[in-house]
């Protein structure tokens, strides 16, 4: 960018943080169960695809295949001793970047805005089949508007200056809330955006707080060697359902994250009272599938979408896009295979450390899920599979339908309109999605969830809209389990 510019901080890891040392932190009797230690089968297979395709069914074993057909890399670091032992981060100015959303209506602005993406004056930030939202560069704001008009696209301008926004976003706490924050044993508010390590320290807490209920457990390190913590809310009860729910795949969908814990607190704190929907499954909710991106939007570039792998082919471009990453239907359509692309789908399926987890967490666990809700942002959207093409599961209208439950209740509650649909059809089709991989391993309700807003704010969405963005979702995620806990 043209005004960039960058403060210089050096930021030396030192292998005695890059390997934190495995901390159990499961109560005596919390031990989840592992397939080893419950000897049932285990549903992997969806049944009955309407997808003709004689492949469409991912079993370990295809899985297993598509990883040796993977293209090889030239020297990708290991990741158990990733070889950044001194970063140099620079924190970007987005001063003078503007956001517009682009009518996409005529059928050759797709085209153009692509054109406009590769010569670097612009970045994409998602959209539907009527608009895209545009990052323009501050020095290209001249060109790109030439170029729409010469075309005759409609646009306006959604963001006027994103580094404004961007300083905005996150304000510190008053005197109240961090005197309130001293005396709860825990750093974590739903008033601010937090780091990482405010967020594991409130999940250890509640596992302190909470024995009988609440237990955390670390399924796997980021690239950089960060943890990847789990946290578990259950009664122990024998015949209860089960639901995962993940967030921050994507590292600038800050919301993500603070929505996620702020379900585990409601849960967590308030369990006795809680209704039977709730009591009757057993909650997994990895909060950070992401941690190296987390952080690295908070230290250096607020907009930064990947992982932090670095090394990646020739380019020496750093990151995987996480969410292209996953195992099933890998390598197909709205995806890179260009490392510096910022849906770069990795190297293989499962070539990333935090999506690798993930799928040893679920090939290894005996417990069966009902459901999957993985939260990103944005554009009120609630997913549901295939993203990889225009196909549909079997039981698509059991997950349309559910789906607009729980837009009934976004919207009762606090007036959010969140639009239904499979991801391919409403958005544009993207494959290695987690959400299309869960399917796969025959969880009946999985959704990817895009939360506010529509665009306003985009991902920098001021930290005052984290409580009521979570509340009406938090009502969704009600109607969701009370769906779940009917089923047979
Ligand atoms: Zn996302």
């Amino acid at each position: 960018m043209g005004t960039l510019t960058k403060t210089v901080v050096l930021l030396y890891v030192t292998s005695a943080v890059l390997c934190t040392p495995f901390v159990n932190q499961l109560q005596p009797g919390q031990e989840w169960p592992t397939r080893s230690s419950v000897k049932q089968p285990y549903h992997e297979l969806v049944q009955n695809e309407t997808d003709t395709k004689s492949d469409s069914v991912a079993t370990e074993v295809e899985v297993v295949a598509e990883e040796e057909k993977a293209p090889e890399e030239p020297e990708v670091p290991d990741d158990n001793n990733p070889k950044v032992l001194a970063e140099e981060v620079e924190r970007i100015d987005y001063s003078g970047a503007q956001v517009w959303k682009v009518s996409t209506k005529k059928s050759s602005t797709q085209r153009l805005i692509n054109q406009l993406a590769s010569e670097k004056l612009i970045a994409s930030w998602g959209g539907n089949h009527s608009a895209i939202d545009i990052l323009v560069k501050p020095n290209a704001l001249e060109n790109v508007t030439a170029a729409l008009k010469k075309k005759d696209v409609a646009y306006y301008v959604m963001i006027e200056d994103l580094q404004q926004r961007i300083n905005e976003e996150n304000p510190p706490l008053d005197e109240n809330e961090l005197e309130l924050q001293d005396r709860r044993g825990h750093r974590m508010t739903w008033k601010q955006y937090h780091r990482l390590e405010d967020i594991h320290g409130f999940m250890d807490y509640l596992a302190k707080t909470y024995p009988s209920i609440v237990s955390v457990n670390t399924i796997g390190k980021s690239y950089e060697g960060k943890e990847l913590k789990v946290l578990r809310i259950s009664d122990g009860k024998q015949g209860n359902k089960a639901v995962f729910i993940d967030g921050g795949i994507h590292a600038r969908e800050w919301i993500s994250p603070a929505v996620v814990t702020y379900f585990i607190n409601q849960f967590a704190e308030n369990f006795d009272v809680e209704s039977d929907d709730i009591k009757n499954i057993d909650w997994y909710f990895l909060p950070v599938v992401n941690p190296d991106g987390y952080e690295y939007t908070h230290k250096s570039d607020r907009l930064w979408r990947k992982n932090r792998k670095y090394g990646y082919g020739p380019s020496t471009c750093t990151g995987a896009d996480l969410n292209r990453n996953f195992g099933y239907r890998w390598g197909g359509k709205g995806a890179s295979s260009y490392p510096c692309s910022d849906i770069y789908r990795g190297s293989g399926p499962f070539s990333e450390p935090e999506s690798k987890a993930i799928s040893d967490f679920f090939k290894n666990t005996a417990t069966k899920f009902s459901a999957y809700l993985t939260y990103h942002s944005y554009g009120q959207y609630l997913l549901y599979p295939w993203g990889y093409d225009n196909a549909l599961p079997p039981d698509h209208k059991d997950l349309q339908s559910v789906g607009l439950l729980i837009a009934q209740a976004i919207r009762k509650t606090g007036g959010s309109e969140y639009k239904v649909g499979s991801s391919s059809g409403l958005l544009y089709p993207a494959a290695g999605g987690s959400d299309d991989w869960a399917k796969s391993l025959g969880i009946k309700y999985t959704y990817t969830i895009e939360l506010s807003d529509t665009g306003r704010y985009g991902f920098v969405l001021p930290a005052s809209y984290i409580e009521p963005v979570a509340r009406e979702n938090l009502a969704g995620l009600r109607a969701l389990a009370s769906v779940v806990n009917k089923l047979d």
